[in-house]
């Protein structure tokens, strides 16, 4: 499988690199014709939250883009230094304002042409103060027939939410779901 060219020059002495396989290695990787550093690239880590609050869930229309003015859950880069789950609470205030209490990993999706994981955690709002920070157009809480399915920002998102209304009809729990997006 080929894999995005994404580095264009050394990040540590700055000539423009070539991609090519490493001796003892079975993939190509940016290699500084320079000064010999290997830049390795993997998978990114996107972390959120699913801020259930009564009968209802949180979503925040995105102010930037990708995907600018539709919806979301709170949602994000983990950062270096932080757990998944201080990232996932991070995002949630950063983007919500939303204060809330993490009740367990909730769902797990590959989506490998865009080199990224995503992991949501369902949470409990303490309350309904919400003050959504500057990548967010607005912070509301929709009951699920008011869910605007159509304006929904990323496949995971829709997927968590799907997951989420499911096991909620069942009423058997909710366990760890996993899945990729082709
Ligand atoms: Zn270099």
């Amino acid at each position: 499988m080929s894999i995005p060219r994404r580095i264009r020059h050394c990040r540590v002495c700055g000539t423009p690199v070539d991609y090519r396989v490493p001796p003892d290695d079975n993939r190509e990787r940016a290699l500084c014709p320079a000064c010999g550093e290997i830049h390795y690239e993997n998978p990114i880590n996107v972390v959120g939250t699913l801020p259930v609050w009564g009968e209802q869930v949180l979503l925040c229309r995105r102010a930037i883009e990708p995907r600018y003015g539709f919806w979301t859950l709170p949602a994000g880069f983990l950062e270096l230094g932080e757990t998944s789950a201080d990232g996932a609470l991070r995002e949630t205030d950063e983007e919500a304002g939303a204060r809330v209490e993490l009740e367990g990993l909730y769902t797990v999706i590959d989506v490998v042409r865009a080199g990224q994981i995503h992991l949501f955690y369902r949470a409990r709002m303490r309350d309904t103060t919400l003050a959504p920070g500057p990548e967010t157009l607005e912070a509301r809480l929709f009951r699920e027939d008011e869910i605007p399915w159509d304006e929904i920002a990323f496949r995971t998102v829709r997927q968590t939410l799907e997951h989420f209304f499911a096991d909620r009809q069942r009423g058997e729990g909710y366990p760890l779901h996993e899945g990729a997006i082709a």
